[in-house]
């Protein structure tokens, strides 16, 4: 039996502290929703936000069941919270998505069994649980790229093998605990899909992202993602059948990537909010924030259809130092997330960009001339050594002279072309 829908003034439970269950607060408050954080961490940037903070760790009893008794549906921002804790949880209180969602999310091996059970496209892997599985792994799938079954994430717990690696050397390097040897896709994109489903089965599919990564952290993130129909359609189909195989309740991202072949590839899964949609906040439709909080509430969910083009860019560390130079730039939203000291890589905050559809370039071939909505002095040119800004008479501005806003734009267009060459004409939608 499917419980009935949650009612405003209904307390969501929220496991994690960081800055997705901050925003997963911020749209739960907007539709009258109360939050409670679960978080060992003190001063985190969803307790700031949010209605209560227990701060306790994730083995004590107490602790959880005080929580479960003051929340009326729990939800997640992190995948690897203990499954101890989410089975004293689940006994109490609805737990969604579910123990089964987190099994699967929590471990590459059982993830990527999973994936191919339903016959969904992956990277060739083997599962590594010793150093002399890699000897024979290797063989088969080239040397490839070595990651641990468990807690990994933003490119950590990974190592990319060369003939000079010794197998020894590499699974000890990875502290010696169970991996996962994956064979190199060669992508000529990154996508993301979003579904978000509800306790009666209904989902909605978010349209893909198009996603570019550095040292593994996600660094960009564009609506419309340069894809054929087809990769959308396929995208959709996968991220449903997931979600439903996984009787999944609220959001799953499906990391892809888009082969040269055409075809997309499962790179991994994440039952909650995602960084590559962080765009949606500012998109013009219902984010993916509340989408996530109308799912676990078995609220209806929202067609998602965003009112433009959009940019996400990170900030990384000191990248974050810029704000005050974002927030003079017109039309370009800033987002922080409250957190302390900006280690290297530290996600700090984003920024994002709603432009007119149709601004951001489509194929990245066969236009060589932009112009940018609201920055009338400057337009995009392609030159013999890749895209560059230009002001009214033509010549090329200096870098300190391109507009804060258009950046985002010269930076696709320099990191698409040479990967789109020789394919993407042939199945530009
Ligand atoms: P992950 O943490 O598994 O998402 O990996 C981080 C990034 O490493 C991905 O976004 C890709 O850029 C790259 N990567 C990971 N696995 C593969 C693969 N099998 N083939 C090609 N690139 C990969």
């Amino acid at each position: 039996m499917i419980a009935a829908p949650l009612s405003p003034g209904c307390t969501l439970g929220v496991l994690g502290g960081g800055q997705l269950g901050r925003m997963i607060a911020l749209a739960a408050a907007r539709l009258g929703v109360h939050v409670h954080v679960f978080a060992p961490e003190g001063d985190c940037p969803a307790a700031e936000v949010a209605r209560r903070h227990t701060r306790a760790s994730w083995d004590d009893p107490h602790a959880l069941d005080a929580f479960a008794a003051t929340v009326d549906v729990v939800t997640c921002e992190f995948e690897n919270v203990p499954a101890a804790a989410l089975e004293r949880l689940a006994a109490r209180v609805p737990v969604r998505p579910g123990a089964r969602a987190f099994a699967v999310a929590q471990d590459r091996i059982a993830e990527k069994s999973f994936l191919r059970d339903l016959g969904i496209p992956t990277a060739p892997w083997r599962p590594i649980r010793a150093a002399a599985d890699l000897g024979p792994a290797r063989e088969a799938l080239g040397h490839g790229i070595l990651k641990t079954a468990r807690l990994g994430y933003d490119g950590k717990g990974q190592l990319r093998l060369g003939a000079g690696t010794a197998d020894a050397e590499a699974f000890a390097a990875l502290g010696g605990v169970p991996c996962v040897l994956e064979g190199v896709v060669p992508f000529v994109r990154e996508l993301s899909v979003l579904v978000a489903r509800g306790p009666g089965g209904a989902s909605v599919v978010f349209p893909l992202s198009e996603n570019a990564h550095q040292d593994g952290v996600l660094v960009r993130a564009r609506h419309p993602a340069r894809a054929h129909a087809g990769a959308q359609a396929a995208a959709g189909g996968i991220a449903r059948a997931l979600a439903e195989g996984l009787g999944l309740v609220g959001l799953l991202c499906v990391e892809l990537f888009l082969g040269a072949d055409g075809r997309v590839y499962v790179n991994e899964l994440a039952p909650r909010p995602h960084n590559s949609f962080h765009w949606t906040i500012d998109a013009g439709a219902p984010c993916q924030f509340e989408a996530l909080v109308r799912a676990v509430l078995g609220w209806p969910l929202p067609a998602v259809v965003p009112a433009g083009d959009v940019t996400l860019e990170n900030l990384l560390g000191d990248e974050v130092n810029g704000w005050s130079e974002a927030l003079a730039a017109p039309g370009v939203r800033l987002h922080l997330y409250g957190k302390g000291a900006p280690r290297p890589g530290r996600k700090m905050g984003h920024l994002s960009q709603l432009l007119p559809a149709g601004t951001l370039p489509r194929g990245g071939l066969g236009d060589d001339l932009l112009s940018v909505p609201g920055e009338p002095g400057v337009h995009l040119r392609r030159g013999v050594a890749g895209w560059f800004a230009a002001g009214p008479d033509d010549a090329p501005l200096p870098a300190e002279a391109v507009p804060f806003r258009v950046r985002p734009l010269l930076a696709w267009l320099d990191a698409g072309d040479p990967r789109a060459a020789g394919w993407e004409p042939s199945h530009r939608a």
